[in-house]
């Protein structure tokens, strides 16, 4: 259990008693000391695995850690808890659900739900959308959560009109989500701390079960979560240590668990979820007793990659410096390209990806292009897909964030919870059964007037003032359709039968099955696909029914959705997703001023430095080779844009960075003129395939009627019309993205 390990992850492996902090820079072994230490205390210490809680980033790093753990041990690793704090939140809430006056089947509400949930109370409120889009208003609601800020303290805190709005919107929101018994993401935490601070004997008991607690990534956490392991751990006074081994009575208070928590405060990203790096700087000040171990060497990187972001990070003010250092060698150079445009930047990628794979220097699979937003895989994902390399998109749009499975899904949440209002009223007329806007407000009023739910107001639609009688009749049909669904909850069926039972009784797959829309038959198998997730579920060890499946569901991550190993894809992810993983070989792309860093970045100190820590992240993903590229052209939203290059690639010693091709001169990189498509690493080649690869300036695409057409932006459309003298205007249909008019000269458009 100790070996691999040098004497400071040792030192951190084995101490026992009070609170330890381990701060190291990236790679330097931080995950596997928790790991170990994990181990440790189970084989060597007699700790009981149901004493321990480690919290991880993602669902799939908890997954990873358990599995470590159980090779090292042996199964008895599974009654441990290793979740993210989410999950470990949602799992005490539904013990505990009772003290709360929450039904055990609560709903959780995701972005996309909070987000609805949130327009429906700016349009009730008759909020300016256009001054208060819902996405900032839930931003602000979010970061009151985050700081355990309720809404009746925000509307006593509120100095300025803005405040106030502010304070009444959560307000509304709130009930609304206590009327639907549903709770968002942040309530998660909240609620949790909440609870523990109304009911001391619920924490009390708690702290009785988890004499350990491990938090990996402690630089990401906000103060929900910070406050939340405190009421875990629990404080007496500072001065006893707390007893490791030494025997919890039953009775007289518990002694603090033993806390061990890892993080590097230069790898903080997500200041703008509220994550605060005071929780590591002010360890030692919150936990008097604590002992912080340092971690130097580190194992994952070449020293080249390690100068690299060792750099860039010395930019930051007000950082502790960090003696990184590997005796893994220089290593190969870092590979710099300046690309004409985004495609041709991906053209590179594609070439450099096979070069490699050539010549077995690495597979498809270990390979990782990295992005700042998720916009960006789409040059990518075209080029790959043309040339036949196999990849993989962590994060974008994902499988739950789909429409119709999250249609499904609203079925099936609406059944397991009838007050889960947003989940109804997505689904009322989905599809079309005739229940308009019109008779969705009759019911909302009825629902308000006798203090119901909009579920409970459904089924007493005849209550309904003003409601038509086609649409009472469409209304109460619905009413006996969710009835009856609900009783095949009842008696006991498991989620892929209540899945099916929702497909076929709604009518939802036979729309989809009738439809000539080809989309509409990717639709259709991605529900298939969703009734085999439940079929796998319910086959799952500890699967609990459709409340459990709803819950899995909620609760998956971006970086959850990371292939299993070895299966030859390339992966794409943005930068966020990447942290805490490795890759043998590392694409940073889009290193553009305006870009990364993003604009909303460019003149705020702050935001620029935590860009920075983002770009240190992905610096510090590779193992052995690291690329650095931008695009001299870019079309963001149709029109073009010229950004310079990414300060970040000008903090890097420039001797540490070969130049497969440079920066065109100025003067020839105006619209139209660039330099000849076919790059220097194209001619290389050997696939000939690749030759048309460069794209360099866009010739105007000439389309007809029926073309069908991609489009950078919108995605892949059929061309409806072609107008002007010269065939300039072409109407596209880009389905859900809605019909548009462009200009065919400048639209970032190819013909398929
Ligand atoms: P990050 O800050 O990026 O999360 P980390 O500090 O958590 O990084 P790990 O992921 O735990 O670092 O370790 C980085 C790599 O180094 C892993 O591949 C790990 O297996 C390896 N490693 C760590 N310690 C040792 C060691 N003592 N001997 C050999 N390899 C090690
Ligand atoms: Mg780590």
């Amino acid at each position: 259990m100790l070996e691999g390990l040098n004497p400071s992850q040792r030192e951190a492996v084995v101490h026992s008693g009070g609170p330890l902090l381990i701060v190291a820079g990236a790679g330097s072994g931080k995950t596997r000391v928790l790991t170990h230490r994990i181990a440790y205390l189970l084989g060597e210490r007699g700790v009981h695995p149901g004493e321990v809680l480690a919290i991880t980033f993602t669902n799939k790093a908890a997954a990873e850690m358990r599995e470590r753990v159980e090779a090292l041990i042996g199964p008895r690793a599974r009654m441990m808890w290793v979740s993210t704090f989410h999950s470990a939140c949602v799992r005490i809430l539904r013990r505990e659900h009772e003290h709360l006056g929450l039904p055990s089947s609560f709903t959780i509400y995701d972005a996309d739900d909070s987000r609805r949930l949130m327009t429906q109370v700016a349009r009730d409120l008759d909020l300016d959308v256009k001054r208060n889009p819902p996405r900032g208003l839930l931003a602000a609601v979010s970061a009151l959560k985050n700081e355990l800020v309720d809404h009746e303290s925000a509307r006593d805190a509120a100095e300025s009109d803005r405040e106030a709005l502010i304070a009444e919107v959560y307000s509304v929101y709130q009930n609304r989500l206590i009327a639907s018994r549903a709770l968002d993401f942040d309530d998660l935490i909240m609620t949790t701390v909440n609870l523990f601070q109304a009911f001391p004997a619920v924490a009390e008991s708690y702290r009785r079960r988890f004499r350990h607690v491990l938090v990996d990534e402690y630089q990401d956490t906000n103060q929900a979560q910070y406050v939340l392991v405190r009421e875990l751990v629990g404080t007496s006074a500072a001065s006893s240590p707390a007893g490791s081994g030494a025997p919890v009575t039953e009775d007289g208070p518990v002694p603090p668990a033993e806390l061990c928590v890892v993080g590097d405060a230069d790898q903080s990203i997500y200041a703008f979820r509220g994550a605060t790096i005071r929780n590591i700087l002010e360890f030692e000040a919150d936990y008097p007793d604590a002992k912080t171990i340092l971690l130097e060497q580190n194992y994952r990187s070449t020293q080249t990659i390690l100068s690299a972001a060792n750099a860039v990070i010395e930019r930051n003010r007000g950082r502790k410096p960090k003696n990184l250092w590997t005796d893994s060698g220089q290593g190969e150079p870092i590979v710099g390209y300046v690309a004409d445009s985004e495609h041709d930047e991906a053209a590179f990628v594609a070439n450099e990806v096979d070069r490699l794979t050539d010549e077995g220097l690495a597979k498809p699979s270990d390979v990782a292009v990295f992005y700042r937003t998720n916009a960006q895989s789409r040059a990518f994902e075209e080029c790959f897909i043309r040339v036949g390399l196999p990849y993989r998109v962590v994060g974008g749009v994902r499988f739950y964030e789909r429409k119709e499975v999250k249609d499904v899904l609203a079925y099936l949440r609406a059944l397991a919870n009838p007050d889960d209002s947003v989940s109804l009223k997505r689904v009322i007329n989905v599809p079309k059964r005739g229940i308009g806007d019109r008779a969705e407000a009759m019911l909302d009023a009825l629902a308000a007037r006798e203090r119901i739910s909009f579920g409970a107001a459904v089924d007493r639609a005849d209550e309904a003032y003003g409601l038509a009688a086609r649409s009472l009749n469409a209304v109460r049909g619905f009413a006996a359709l969710m009835a009856d669904l609900r009783g095949k909850v009842a008696e006991g069926a498991g989620p892929s039968e209540v899945l099916e039972a929702i497909l076929e009784r709604t009518g939802y797959l036979a729309e989809l099955q009738e439809s000539t829309d080809p989309q509409d038959e990717s639709r259709a198998e991605n529900l298939q696909e969703l009734v085999a997730v439940a079929h796998e579920y319910e086959g799952a060890e500890g699967s609990e029914g459709v409340t459990g499946f709803l819950e899995r569901v909620a609760l998956v991550a971006d970086a959850d959705q990371l292939p299993d190993g070895g299966e030859g894809m390339i992966t794409l992810m943005t930068l966020h997703t990447a942290k805490g993983l490795e890759f043998p070989v590392v694409f940073l792309t889009g290193l553009e001023e305006g870009v990364f860093p993003h604009t909303r970045a460019l003149g705020n100190v702050q935001e620029l430095e935590e860009e920075r820590r983002l770009a240190y992240v992905g610096i510090t993903r590779a193992r052995q080779r690291l690329y650095f590229s931008r695009a001299v052209l870019r079309s963001a939203w149709g029109a073009p844009s010229y950004n310079p290059q990414s300060r970040f690639v000008e903090e890097v010693p420039q001797e540490l960075i070969t130049w497969e091709r440079e920066a065109p001169a100025p003067s020839s990189t105006a619209f139209g003129t660039q330099t000849p498509a076919l790059t220097a690493s194209a001619n290389k080649s050997r696939k000939t395939g690749f030759k048309s690869l460069g794209t360099s300036g866009r010739e105007p695409v000439s389309v007809v009627p029926g073309d069908r057409v991609v489009h950078d932006t919108y995605g892949l459309g059929t061309v409806v019309a072609v107008e002007g003298r010269t065939g300039e205007h072409a109407t596209v249909d880009f389905g859900s993205e809605g019909v548009r008019k462009l200009v065919l000269a400048f639209a970032p458009l190819q013909k398929l």
